[in-house]
């Protein structure tokens, strides 16, 4: 009979022990987040989803080399040794391991990994990224002379590989097709003669 009323004394303490515990969390500062609504604030380094800024890549395609798992994929149509159009520059997520690799291989610092991490989706196919719509240039270069003087280059090219030219006349008229392959701090304004300011 007395180990029958022990019994309950023991329930009823590690029952308090146990609620005393919990009620001790209701006062201190939550770690949780009411994630999707809200976030966290990614560590500095985080590895996330890239960024492409097209005017200054150079079409040299050591990112997609040093790729370990072939995810990057590019097209490039060079007109010139500084103009180039880009119809394709595209990460597959379905298979980026986050690993880093092309980043610093990159000779101009244009492809780099964001804070953006949400990539749950109900279909693979939405996980080929296209860098070239999430749409990057350097903040300070003039696109519209830029794609002037490509037009110019093309021009240039037109005697003596007229297919070459052809072909770049169709791609510069597509909106989604990026031009890449020029230091915008070599880049003269025609109308102020001042040099554009180098990215950082
Ligand atoms: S992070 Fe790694 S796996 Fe992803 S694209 Fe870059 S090199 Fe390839
Ligand atoms: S992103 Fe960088 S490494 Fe990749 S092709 Fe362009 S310049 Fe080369």
């Amino acid at each position: 009979m007395k180990a029958y009323f022990q019994d309950i004394v023991d329930g009823i303490r590690s029952s308090c022990i146990g609620l005393g515990v919990t009620f001790s969390y209701l006062f201190t500062k939550s770690v949780t987040v009411q994630y999707p609504f809200e976030k966290v604030e990614v560590a500095p380094g985080f590895r996330g989803l890239h960024h492409l800024k097209v005017d200054i890549c150079i079409a040299c395609g050591q990112c997609a080399s040093a790729c370990p798992v072939s995810c990057i994929s590019q097209t490039f149509h060079r007109i010139d040794k500084e103009n180039v159009l880009v119809p394709e520059f595209t990460v597959d997520y379905n298979k980026c391991l986050f690993c880093w690799y092309c980043i610093p291989v990159c000779p101009t610092g244009c492809i780099s990994m964001g804070e953006e991490y949400e990539l749950a989706t109900f279909d693979r196919r939405s996980l080929l990224y296209d860098l070239i719509a999430r749409g990057e240039t350097t903040p300070t270069r003039d696109m519209d002379l830029f794609r002037e003087e490509m037009r110019e280059a093309i021009e240039k090219r037109r005697e003596k590989k007229p297919e070459i030219a052809e072909k770049a006349d169709e791609l510069l008229r597509d909106p989604t097709v990026g031009l890449c392959g020029r230091n915008p701090a070599k880049e003269k304004s025609r109308s102020s003669g001042r040099s554009e300011v180098a990215p950082s």
